[in-house]
């Protein structure tokens, strides 16, 4: 597949870039006239005002303040989001369907083209964790809302369509693929934001977890173990419990900055500023040659973000996870120096 060809780049605010790709379907958006930016910008806000109308999003019972709060202590603003129970996220996929992916919306995500976050109230985890399990989600969501630094892609597709795609939000760039390159860093910030969430603001240092022991993780023959606050239970007994792809890489993330405090300031600055990001690749690189590269290549899914943190582990710690883990627990409440 050939790369998609830029005609023209974005100016200003603007997070706009059009394309000229007839190799790939992107979802239709179809603005009156797409090369009009006001068009575009009116197909969106027109479909964001939809969402806020039609999608019933319910926040009775939890505490958007304390998220708020916990939020502008890591200097990252609020921004619009909706919490929508489980039996009215169709309604939402309806609506976006056709211009944004709405993948399995289980937990919740980000309109980057709408900045607006939402939260999937899941009323099963709310009985067994509380309320809170879906605050902390919501932390994830408003963390990678965070970032200026986006871009548009407005491609006119295979079948004559105009359509959209997302070139990049904060840390990650999407290719053709959809593999995401970046993933793990953009997924890790956002995890990271939740989970100091749930052990610094909540003060709870095993998380939603009844156990205290880090969770091991098998998976063919690599071995993998994660301290308990990532994992959720899903049981009131805690028998059963899971931890999300973007855990494995807000673990990873922590381990970084274990090795190099700095890494939370240029991560946060790199939100909002493009210096940022080099130096946040940067720093990354000064800790081990090649890190930033060997981790931005690894695709969205928990194998791949437990083998990028199993990577950290091997050229950072040793290979010994008891001394990462070790590492992590030491440094538990993690303490913002800014
Ligand atoms: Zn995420």
């Amino acid at each position: 597949m050939s790369e998609p060809k830029q005609t023209a780049e974005s100016t200003g605010n603007n997070p706009y870039i059009f394309y000229e790709d007839s190799t790939t379907d992107y979802p239709a958006i179809n603005p009156a006239d797409p090369s009009d930016i006001r068009m575009v910008e009116g197909y969106y806000s027109d479909l964001r005002a939809r969402i806020l109308a039609e999608v019933r999003h319910d926040e009775t019972a939890l505490n958007i303040g304390r998220v708020a709060r916990f939020l502008d202590h890591y200097g990252i603003p609020m921004h619009e989001f909706i919490a929508v129970y489980t039996e009215d996220v169709p309604a939402l996929e309806r609506l976006v369907g056709g211009s944004e992916d709405a993948e399995a919306a289980t937990v919740g995500g980000y309109f980057s083209t709408m900045d607006l976050s939402y939260v999937v109230r899941n009323k099963k985890d709310e009985a067994v964790n509380g309320p809170e399990v879906t605050e902390a989600s919501l932390a994830h969501e408003l963390s990678h809302a965070s970032s200026t630094i986006k871009s548009v892609g407005l491609a006119r597709s295979q079948s004559g369509e105009m359509g959209s795609l997302l070139l990049r939000t904060g840390f990650r760039v999407d290719d053709e693929t959809d593999d995401g390159i970046g993933a793990f860093f953009e997924e890790g910030f956002a995890g990271l934001m939740e989970n100091r969430y749930i052990t610094e603001e909540l003060a709870m240092p095993n998380g939603f977890s009844q156990g205290s022991e880090p969770q091991r993780i098998n998976v063919g023959d690599m071995t993998y173990k994660q301290p308990r606050s990532y994992f959720v239970d899903s049981s009131p007994d805690g028998r059963f419990g899971s931890s999300s792809p973007a855990s494995h890489a807000a673990y990873g993330m922590e381990l970084l900055i274990a090795k190099d405090p700095t890494i939370l300031e240029v991560m946060l600055k790199a939100r909002t500023d493009i210096q940022g990001l080099r130096q946040f690749a940067k720093r990354v690189n000064d800790l081990s040659p090649g890190l930033y590269r060997a981790l931005a290549r690894r695709p969205y899914t928990s194998v791949n973000f437990m083998a990028a943190t199993n990577h950290i582990i091997d050229k950072l710690y040793d290979g010994n996870q008891d001394k990462a883990i070790e590492t992590f627990s030491d440094s538990s409440p993690l303490v913002f120096t800014k």
